[in-house]
């Protein structure tokens, strides 16, 4: 940002957008996608889920390491990094892998990873089963100070009952001592039990450092409402009952939950488990929660995630990157059709949502305008 201001006058060369009835952003960082590079382009491509990202109205976002292979090499972070860089959309931050290939056992090099450009740790889609194992982590983690961002669930409990509650909320308190004991940064990834909201609330009373995201898909539907939709509604963790939904909703409000990520997953078939999230997460969290005052919708989409991953933005001061998300209380309905995203799958699919992005501006360069994707040149 160069200037911020009212009456500033613009100079000959320069574009204005009209952003009368909208509201003016700092940029929408999402933490939580799946961009499927390397390994899986049939699904996603660095690409196609940067122009998903802008046209949803996102800056920037960070890369989960479940790519094939895993984010477990600087290399490989720093390809991530370049490719994305190339792409001149959204900015990406990868997230290196906490053990080697996820598979739960032996730690990456934390310090190398974060020096390649890692912002932050997780296994995500896994869930580390040994206590030890993710203590030693931790512990090695706390070094370069980089979050650790961590999937729930407890696979033990799972293999009985894959709806149980107890399967998250027995992970997150897990997770939550062994946070407590390391004094690490800890994240939970995807919140969607009332037990988990409850421990996570009363581990900020104590002020451990932890903080929590919730996705749309737990935000606005309970399994049993998502079941007449007629798509398909595997995810994980699963869609939960109605008094979760409301304790997900109540916990944003209340600020137990700090951010909004929409764990976007995208899938070339119609039964492996998640959605493609990008371009309906603005409208869908005003879908499910209209009466959320929008300087904290705000927080939730901007300044929190860019404080939880210690990444620049989530401000319009003056001298910030000039990343910045128009938005505008504005009806429309979700044609996946027209999705940027390869991944077509979501529960909103026919629904009108009550806002959208109308434009994104990434390091000064408008790169989407009332849906038109348009790329940075290249450097
Ligand atoms: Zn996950």
């Amino acid at each position: 940002m160069i200037e911020i201001g009212e009456l500033l006058k613009p100079d000959e060369d320069e574009d204005i957008i009209d952003a009368r009835n909208a509201y003016v952003a700092p940029g929408f960082i999402d933490m939580h996608v799946h961009l499927r590079e390397p390994g899986n382009p049939e699904k996603e491509t660095i690409a196609s889920g940067c122009a998903a990202a802008v046209a949803g109205g996102f800056t920037a976002v960070a890369a989960m390491p479940n790519t094939h292979p895993a984010l477990d090499t600087p290399d490989l972070v720093r390809w991530v990094r370049e490719i994305a860089e190339r792409t001149g959309l959204a900015r990406v931050y990868p997230v290196a892998a906490i053990t080697h290939g996820r598979e739960g056992r032996e730690p990456t090099d934390y310090r190398a990873l974060a020096d390649a450009g890692a912002v932050a740790f997780s296994d995500d889609g896994n869930t580390i089963e040994s206590a030890i194992a993710q203590t030693s982590a931790a512990l090695r983690a706390r070094e370069p100070g980089r979050a650790f961002i961590t999937h729930c669930e407890n696979a033990a409990i799972k293999e009985q009952n894959e709806f149980d509650p107890s399967v998250e909320t027995s992970a997150v308190e897990r997770d939550i001592a062994i946070a407590r004991a390391t004094a690490l940064p800890w994240h939970i990834a995807h919140v969607s039990t009332q037990g988990a909201i409850e421990s996570i609330a009363a581990a900020k009373e104590l002020h451990i450092a932890c903080t929590a995201e919730v996705t749309p898909h737990h935000l606005a539907f309970s399994r049993e409402e998502a079941a007449g939709l007629g798509i398909p509604t595997k995810v994980h963790p699963p869609l939960r009952s109605v008094e979760d939904v409301d304790a997900l909703r109540r916990a944003v409000r209340s600020g137990t939950i700090d951010a909004f990520a929409s764990d976007h997953a995208p899938h070339a078939d119609d039964v492996s488990p998640g959605f493609s999230g990008l371009e309906i997460a603005a409208g869908a969290y005003a879908y499910a929660l209209p009466d959320l005052p929008v300087r904290r919708y705000v927080s939730m989409l901007s300044s929190n995630p860019a404080r939880i991953l210690g990444v620049p933005g989530g401000t319009l001061a003056a001298g910030s990157p000039a990343d910045v998300t128009i938005f505008a209380d504005r009806d429309w309905l979700v044609d996946p059709a027209a999705f940027h995203s390869k991944g077509k799958r979501t529960l909103f699919a026919g629904k009108r949502l009550p806002r959208r992005a109308i434009a994104t501006i990434v390091g000064g360069t408008v790169v989407m305008q009332d849906g038109r994707v348009f790329a940075r040149s290249a450097p």
